[in-house]
């Protein structure tokens, strides 16, 4: 196929048979989300450029190098959102629904777009679930986004599977403290540092520590540590943190090194990790952003929010095979009709079961078709029964129920007697 007929490098086609394994696992972040009160907002793909400038700061991997930006016909630069939540501190704003002090607890969902190198777990396009709450300045609401993913982790079967990584940033007071100090011994080293990190010391000197590099890994051995800066504010809100995810019996490992990506983290940060995956390993990952509000031109407000990688979290599933068994099945029973007055009355029976199970998976055979054609697409479709619909059933008003899984005789069910009967035999998934 000629190169323009093909997809872009790194955005992916979710075809029909991974769908499941996607709904699967949208619809259980849903459910969970919805019982934990939270609701869920939409915002637009594309925002203003300046937006991610401002929010996610000008000296990161992100904006720096990662954005698709372009012009819009009238000349303003666009660009595809990177990640969630600049778009929805925007739309919060905007719309005012954190004013006075108001409390939000969102979530949202959707493609988010970053010009990385494509790799398994790494992506143009991805996909990310995300959350974010406002106006709770406390550790019990971070602690409660950190209890809710562990639920989620519980549902999915991947527990065991992701380690919980934990540090605290401080204020922006303490951490510009921090910066001086880590900038001042870093400089002290600077021939010892590669030339990333040398580059970054002057830029965004914490992206230093979570360095790849062995020889800056070794410098920063000695290096200062946030924890000795910490304001007592801070350091409270990280110790009630901690003994709210001690009295849940949450396991987590503090990280010092942990300093996230972005510029608008304060105090809490966060990630999941999992070493199941290779290098991209990091399967949901956020924290506190108290200034970021502010930082965009809203009255100080408080946030804290996460967002996770659902590509990492399906290929986790996947590895681990935590799928469950009822999503493979996607149809019940698959009706097949023989003759032209079998067809129209398989048409008028198949509505009339719809109405009667609106559960009910039954995919009625199109394109007619021999005994052994229309059986053998019956069992591919996975259906538990066979509906068998030709002259001599339409002669008595019944239908041939034929097992196809195993589970017992065929059977003749009066057309009147076929939903009862057949909400019996079924369990929906
Ligand atoms: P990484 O360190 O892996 O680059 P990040 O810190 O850039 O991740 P965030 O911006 O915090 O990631 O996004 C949250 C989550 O979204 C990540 O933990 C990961 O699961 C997922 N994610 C981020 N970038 C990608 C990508 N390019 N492809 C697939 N998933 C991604
Ligand atoms: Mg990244």
């Amino acid at each position: 196929m000629s190169k323009s007929l093909q997809a872009i490098r790194g955005m992916n086609d979710i075809l029909p048979e991974q769908t499941p394994l996607w709904r699967y696992f949208e619809s259980t972040v849903a459910r969970l989300l919805d019982n934990y009160g939270y609701k869920q907002i939409r915002m637009p793909i594309v925002e203003f450029t300046e937006l991610f400038k401002r929010s996610i700061g000008e000296v990161t991997d992100i904006v720096e190098k990662e954005m698709y930006t372009f012009e819009d016909r009238n000349g303003d630069s666009l660009t595809l959102r990177p990640e969630g939540t600049a778009a929805c501190v925007r739309a919060v704003l905007e719309h005012g629904i954190t004013g006075g002090g108001q409390t939000q607890k969102l979530w949202y969902i959707g493609p988010m777009f970053r010009h990385e190198r494509p790799q398994k777990g790494r992506y143009r396009q991805f996909h990310q679930i995300g959350c974010e709450v406002f106006n709770l300045d406390g550790p019990d609401i971070d602690a409660e986004l950190i209890v809710l993913t562990w639920r989620l982790w519980g549902q999915l079967g991947i527990r065991d599977a992701v380690k919980l990584e934990l540090n605290s940033l401080g204020t922006s007071e303490s951490r510009g403290r921090y910066r001086e100090a880590l900038v001042e011994y870093l400089s002290a080293h600077l021939d010892k540092l590669d030339e990333d990190s040398q580059r970054r010391l002057k830029t965004n000197p914490l992206r230093v520590l979570d360095t790849k590099n062995a020889d800056t890994q070794a410098v920063l051995v000695d290096a200062p540590k946030m924890a000795d800066y910490l304001d007592d504010e801070s350091r409270t809100h990280f110790e009630g943190l901690k003994a709210r995810l001690d009295a849940a019996g949450i396991p987590y490992v503090i990280n010092p090194k942990l300093v996230r990506g972005l510029d608008y983290y304060s105090k809490t940060v966060f990630e999941w990790v999992t070493d199941k995956l290779g290098a991209q390993g990091t399967v949901c990952a956020g924290g506190r952003y108290d200034g970021l509000v502010e930082q965009m031109g809203g009255k100080p407000t408080t946030g804290v929010g996460f967002a996770m990688g659902i590509e990492r979290l399906i290929l986790l599933l996947e590895t681990l095979e935590q799928i469950p068994e009822e999503i493979s099945r996607q149809v019940d029973v698959y009706l097949c009709a023989f003759g032209e007055a079998a067809e129209l009355a398989g048409l008028a029976l198949s509505e009339q079961l719809r109405d009667q199970l609106p559960g009910l998976r039954l995919q009625v055979n199109a394109g007619a078709g021999s005994f052994k054609s229309q059986f053998k697409k019956a069992d591919k479709s996975g259906a538990l029964y066979a509906l068998i619909l030709g002259d001599d059933e339409l002669a008595q008003q019944v239908v041939s129920v034929k097992p196809l899984r195993g589970q017992g005789e065929q059977q003749s069910i009066a057309f009147d007697a076929l939903a009862a009967h057949l909400a019996t035999c079924i369990v929906q998934g």
